[in-house]
């Protein structure tokens, strides 16, 4: 049996019913659900699941996930679920993304591994992105997101995550897999300077990083870290262009771009071209 999502009217895209499948798109009342879900204009249709869980063990301060020591034990039939869901869904690049699960041993890597497995196996066509706490698994496109510049990484993330830690992860991926490719999100607006962004672009290339990606911070509730700034379009637009200069094989830019953000479409659109 199929059921209609919360989706905004004219969208017309639906999940299969009964897979619990968690679309990061729909909990996050993510604006671009319309363009990711609908496949934009080269009919990629892309959607976000987060796995392992709706616990995380960190507790970044821009981040609404509920957090806990000891989240519930994994579910060992989520990789074949999540595969049968989206197999079904039809969908043509999916983005894998999860809590971070400090409280396990692999850190939750095998489990990832196994639901990237289950999805090659069931939907074979399936372009397969990963967001991954920092661990590595085989893919098409892995992407770790710095989040923020050096001097904020202690008032923005856990204090687990790290900005030398994440790019060592980034440059590490890229070494294991040259074909990979690799990329890395940045949010603005949370106290960050100029000079920074330029500097934590400079890196993310220096560590090998081809794609990335850069969006204004959103405050979730009122109990997470203010807005410092909303930086205008033009600005993203200037972050776009130093992105290509600085050989990036692609930069998105813009106010509402997301790590995920047509993710499919731009797989397609700009580095299979
Ligand atoms: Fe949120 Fe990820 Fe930080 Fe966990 S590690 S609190 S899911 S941003
Ligand atoms: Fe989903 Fe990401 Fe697209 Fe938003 S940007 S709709 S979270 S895939």
């Amino acid at each position: 049996m199929k059921v209609k999502t919360r989706l905004p009217s004219w969208l017309k895209t639906e999940i299969p019913a009964g897979n619990n499948l968690h679309t990061v798109c729909e909990e996050a009342r993510c604006p671009n659900m319309g363009e990711c879900w609908g496949g934009g204009k080269h009919g990629t249709a892309t959607a976000t699941i987060m796995i392992m869980g709706d616990t995380c063990t960190r507790g970044c301060r821009f981040c609404s996930v509920k957090t806990a020591k000891n989240p519930a034990a994994l579910d060992a039939d989520e990789p074949k679920n999540v595969a049968t869901a989206l197999a079904k869904w039809g969908l043509d690049y999916v983005v894998l993304t999860s809590v971070d699960r400090d409280d396990l041993a692999d850190f939750g890597a095998n489990h990832f591994a196994s639901t990237v497995e289950h999805i090659r196996q069931m939907a074979p066509q399936m372009m397969i992105e990963c967001l991954t706490p920092d661990f590595l698994s085989g893919l098409d496109v892995y992407a770790h997101n710095i989040e923020t510049v050096e001097a904020l990484q202690r008032q923005v993330r856990d204090h687990r995550a790290g900005y030398k830690q994440s790019m060592f992860v980034l440059e590490h991926a890229k070494k294991t897999k040259p074909t990979l490719l690799t990329k890395s999100s940045i949010m603005l607006g949370v106290g960050e300077t100029d000079a920074e962004v330029l500097q934590t672009m400079r890196d993310l290339r220096s560590a090998g990083v081809d794609i990335v990606t850069l969006g204004q911070y959103m405050r979730p509730t009122k109990r997470h870290m203010k807005v410092h700034e909303y930086v205008t379009p033009d600005k993203f637009k200037h972050w776009e262009d130093v992105g290509r200069e600085l050989g990036f094989v692609y930069a998105a830019s813009g106010p509402l771009v997301r790590s995920s953000y047509k993710a499919g479409e731009f797989f397609i659109s700009e580095i299979l071209r």
